[in-house]
């Protein structure tokens, strides 16, 4: 029997054909308006650009780029919307949440194979940890909605009123839901920005929140590019900023903001430690530094891109280390059997490609898998530094893609001077099987989490934020309702 039909047709005839089995009955439409007031409504200037898939470089669709005008639109809409839905009783508030969360939970499959079509990251982990991840933080702050009080005893907690909200391309649905989540718990409305090459699953987020008949204004999404962020964060009728993104647009960030009213977190760069002590169970270390670099083919603000390993059991942990990278199979996004995925744009490659060549000019010695990769699209090889020193810049820079910096350590103070010896302070890691060492490593290190024997855990219970240059503020768990609320004595 043949094969059914799965093509994703454009009115203009260009059609996107990917594996039957793998894509379903996804629908990917040609052009993508912005969502304001509950409505799906064209650009003031008429301006679309395209988003492509990074594993192919075709067109997936395109997507309304938002001018001053368009976020005016929304901001307005949203203030609109703040006096109704933070006057709703709470536990009514829960429930369009928990309404929302439902209607994730039952589109995770299609929400999962865009989100590895627009962005390139393994169908694997979009269906495993992404989209499940997304909608478990729905459901968390669902369930604060009516218990506020209970979660600041002896507080008065009243909403912030107009939240702008800015977000990278690495997790884009999970990002939208750390940030919408918490603020509509708390009885703010949003104004959203998703980043500019992975805007479909923000568009797809929008559907389910029109779906489950939320309020209009009360979440406002706005597609473009970096100017779009600006107008979202500068935005005078703005009361809270939450962004995520890189060091130097945080930078930027904060500058603008500076002597206004404005409530606001940062969630930026990193360059975590994995710290492999000697007395470690090493084949799990082993999965462990792969899984810290290599998820999400390095574009994560907490990757493990530095490895600290104890001297006298760094030629092992080395040597085990790229005997597993050439298991490691670079491909096809939609393939269940990929491990890292494309890169998420041309210019990002470029970024990791320049960090490359810096690294082996500073005299790092650079080691690739040997695995093949596709003509076509994005890629970049597992790779790791060895011989390299604290002030080289693949050891001090964030380059987020699937790029290692490995050096050795003799004691627990040089492992901990060497940790701390960046601008960053987002996570780290550390592998022992001394429960001691643990503690002590998590109090040394300078880092918002630290994980043990394990890495890149996530929980919508659990705190995340930065240190020094990766951040200001925390979002997730409790702390992340307080970011969103005033609390008042
Ligand atoms: P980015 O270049 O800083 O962009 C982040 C977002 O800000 C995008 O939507 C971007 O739009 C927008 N933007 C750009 N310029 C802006 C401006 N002047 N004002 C307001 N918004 C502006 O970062 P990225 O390359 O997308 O993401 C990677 C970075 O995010 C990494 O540094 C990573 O560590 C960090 N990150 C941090 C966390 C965390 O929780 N700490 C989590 C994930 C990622 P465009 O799409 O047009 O660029
Ligand atoms: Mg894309």
């Amino acid at each position: 029997m043949a094969a059914p039909e799965n093509k994703l047709a454009f009115d203009d005839g260009w059609q996107y054909s990917p594996a039957p089995e793998s894509t379903g009955h996804i629908k990917i439409d040609k052009r993508y308006e912005l969502f304001i007031g509950g409505k799906f409504v064209a650009p003031e200037k008429g301006k679309y650009f395209d988003t492509i898939n990074p594993a192919t470089e075709e067109r997936l669709s395109r997507v309304a780029d938002a001018s001053a005008l368009d976020v005016d639109k929304a901001v307005k809409a949203a203030r609109k919307a703040y006096g109704p839905w933070s006057r709703l009783k709470a536990a009514e508030r829960g429930k369009y949440i928990y309404r929302i969360a439902r209607i994730m939970q039952e589109r995770s499959r299609e929400f999962a194979v865009i989100e590895s079509l627009d962005g390139g990251k393994p169908i694997r982990e979009s269906r495993d940890v992404d989209i499940p991840l997304a909608t478990a933080h729905f459901f968390y702050y669902a369930g604060w909605a009516d218990k506020l009080e209970y979660a600041f005893p002896g507080r008065k907690v009243k909403p912030l009123g107009v939240a702008g909200q800015v977000i990278p391309w690495n997790f884009p649905m999970l990002m939208a839901s750390w940030k919408i989540a918490p603020a509509l718990a708390c009885g703010n409305t949003v104004v959203l920005k998703p980043a500019e090459t992975t805007p479909l699953t923000a568009m797809k987020l929008a559907e389910a929140i029109a779906d489950a008949g939320l309020p209009p204004g009360v979440v406002n999404i706005v597609t473009g590019a970096g100017d779009t962020g600006a107008a979202v964060v500068t935005h005078p009728d703005v009361d809270k900023v939450a962004f995520t993104g890189s060091t130097s647009v945080g930078r930027v960030i904060q500058k603008a903001l500076a002597g206004t009213n404005k409530k606001y977190t940062l969630e930026l760069g990193g360059k975590a430690a994995n710290i492999v002590f000697a007395d470690a169970a090493i084949d799990q270390a082993v999965e462990g530094i792969v899984t810290g670099i290599f998820f999400n083919q390095g574009h994560v603000c907490c990757a493990g891109s530095r490895l600290l390993v104890q001297e006298s059991v760094a030629d092992e942990v080395v040597q085990k280390l790229k005997d597993r990278m050439e298991t490691l199979i670079v491909g096809d996004p939609l393939d269940k059997n990929t491990d890292i995925g494309a890169i998420n744009s041309a210019s990002q490659l470029k970024t990791i490609e320049a960090y490359l060549a810096v690294g082996q000019e500073e005299g790092g010695t650079m080691y690739q898998s040997s695995c093949a990769v596709p003509d076509k699209g994005y890629w970049c090889r597992p790779t790791i530094f060895t011989d390299v020193s604290q002030s080289n810049r693949v050891v001090q820079e964030e380059i987020f893609g699937p790029v290692l910096a490995i050096q050795t350590f003799r004691t627990f103070d040089e492992a901990v001077s060497k940790a701390n010896n960046t601008p960053y302070g987002l996570s780290g890691g550390i592998w022992t099987d001394k429960g001691a060492k643990i503690f002590k490593m998590t109090q040394s290190i300078r880092a918002g989490v630290v994980w043990a024997n394990t890495f890149n855990k996530f929980d919508p219970a659990s705190p995340f934020g930065g240190y020094k240059e990766s951040g200001v503020g925390r979002e997730g768990g409790l702390h992340g309702l307080g970011a969103y609320l005033k609390l008042e004595a």
